[in-house]
């Protein structure tokens, strides 16, 4: 069962283990091939090229497109990585205090009714 005293060791062992903000990347990565319409040899071969995407969503169903570099692509991978891991620490903390918050209330409740 989760106790107050879980709760805040909780919430502290997970703020201290937050990955630096500062090189997260919202968006996914995505692969695409592209096709030249004439006078490439590979495309008239039918092999097209390979290009890495970064493809960020926005509220109202925006979406943003950034080609990438093939040198850039394990940078923004790894920067996909960070964005996500820093949000999940975010979530966990943030369902740690919303508990503590109800436990506040009842705790306060409980008070009440012993006066
Ligand atoms: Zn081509």
């Amino acid at each position: 069962m989760m106790t107050r005293e879980r709760a805040l060791r909780k919430r502290e062992m997970l703020a201290a283990r937050l990955p630096s903000p500062s090189g997260v990347l919202r968006g996914s990565l995505l692969q695409r091939t592209i096709h030249h319409s004439s006078g490439c040899l590979k495309c008239a071969r039918g092999e097209g090229h390979p290009l890495a995407v970064l493809t960020v969503g926005y509220p109202g169903g925006t979406t943003r497109q950034v080609s990438l570099r093939p040198e850039q692509v394990a940078q923004v991978r790894k920067a996909l990585q960070q964005y996500r891991d820093f949000k999940r620490s975010l979530e966990a903390i943030s369902e740690l205090n919303q508990f503590l918050l109800r436990l506040d209330r009842k705790e306060s409740k409980e008070q009440e009714g012993k006066l």
